[in-house]
């Protein structure tokens, strides 16, 4: 039940950097020392911990961020004022040894332990899972993942969904086991790992690296951590990036209504965004980077013009 591969969120961070040894003024603006300007672009997690980090270096940092709130897939709302209530992120998974858990020390954020035993299952009709299909529901659990167990020790690689097959096809599909076995993967895997059982390899979907301990929320709703990385940072809401153009010095980042330049950019756009190539490398990367990126799901570049 417990996913713990938070830490990609520091991991999809692209580094372009254009050479001194080329640099030229632009628009009024020379970088002379050490001191350098740099951009981050998105103020999630990743942006605000990177531009944060930058900043106590003592350079020139600038966060520009599409939306009209920072925070990306952190997203507290405070509708109810007395219960906040996260839309994305809620869990450090596995506190110990964390580094949410040390930013969330840092400000004496309120947080609570979730038992995961005093969840309650509810069936079709509305009503809680009896005793006996508590059981039958846990067994089922047991079985989908002894099975996929099996099959991370073959050679070829399949899909969840190719594995479980011959357990669930024992089943007719109006059953009620049935239902009970899609349930474990729709809730146990696919909501965990962000994936459909068609798509998601048995050998790779549960191999992130993961903390101990039992996953804790906050009282006061995830976006305490994002606040407390956004003190002190100077940050450009609204501003869609549409193009970088990362080849010669100074960098240029387009957005839909201004433009930026810098010495340095750090993109922390989620895999997905760059895979639908709304924003453009001018030029284009290399292949052989994209591919890199694609596979690891990070990388850092770095260019000299
Ligand atoms: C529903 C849900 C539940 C989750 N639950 C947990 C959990 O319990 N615990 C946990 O640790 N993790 C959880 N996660 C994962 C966690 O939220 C993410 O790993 C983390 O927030 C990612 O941070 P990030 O900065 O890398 O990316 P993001 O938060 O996605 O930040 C990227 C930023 O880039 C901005 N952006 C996008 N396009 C552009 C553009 N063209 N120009 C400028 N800016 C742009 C976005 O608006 C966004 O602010 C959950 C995620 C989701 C969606």
């Amino acid at each position: 039940m417990h996913r713990r591969d938070f830490l990609k969120i520091f991991g999809l961070t692209l580094m372009v950097s254009a050479n001194s040894a080329c640099r030229e003024e632009s628009q009024g603006y020379t970088a002379t020392s050490n001191k350098k300007r740099i951009l981050v672009i998105g103020a999630g997690l990743s942006g605000l911990a990177a531009a944060q980090e930058l900043n106590r270096w003592g350079h020139e940092v600038i966060v520009v961020e599409a939306r009209e709130r920072i925070g990306g897939r952190i997203w507290t709302s405070t509708q109810w004022a007395d219960m906040p209530l996260d839309f994305g992120a809620t869990w450090i998974h596995g506190p110990q040894g964390n580094p949410l858990t040390d930013l969330a020390e840092q400000i004496n954020a309120k947080r609570f332990t979730t038992s995961y035993e005093n969840s309650a299952t509810y069936n079709t009709s509305g009503k809680p899972l009896s005793k006996a299909e508590e059981v039958r529901m846990e067994d089922l659990r047991e079985q989908v993942f002894t099975a996929l167990k099996k099959a991370q020790g073959r050679d070829n690689d399949a899909s969840i969904r190719q594995v479980i097959k011959p357990l669930i096809d024992r089943f007719n599909e109006s059953s009620e086991t049935y239902r009970f076995i899609n349930f474990i993967l729709s809730g146990a895997i696919e909501q965990e790992y962000s994936g459909s059982v068609e798509q998601l390899s048995v050998h790779w979907y549960d191999s992130a690296k993961t903390f101990d301990g039992d996953d804790v929320l906050f009282a006061q709703g995830f976006k305490v951590i994002p606040e407390f990385l956004a003190q002190g940072l100077q940050i450009e809401l609204g501003q869609v990036v549409k193009e970088i153009q990362w080849q010669r010095s100074p960098i240029r980042v387009i957005t839909q209504k201004a433009e930026f330049i810098a010495d340095y950019v750090v993109v922390t756009l989620p895999l997905g965004v760059l895979q639908t190539k709304k924003v453009h490398f001018s030029p284009e990367l290399p292949r052989s980077k994209q591919n890199a990126i694609a596979k690891l799901g990070m990388g850092v570049l770095n260019y000299p013009c």
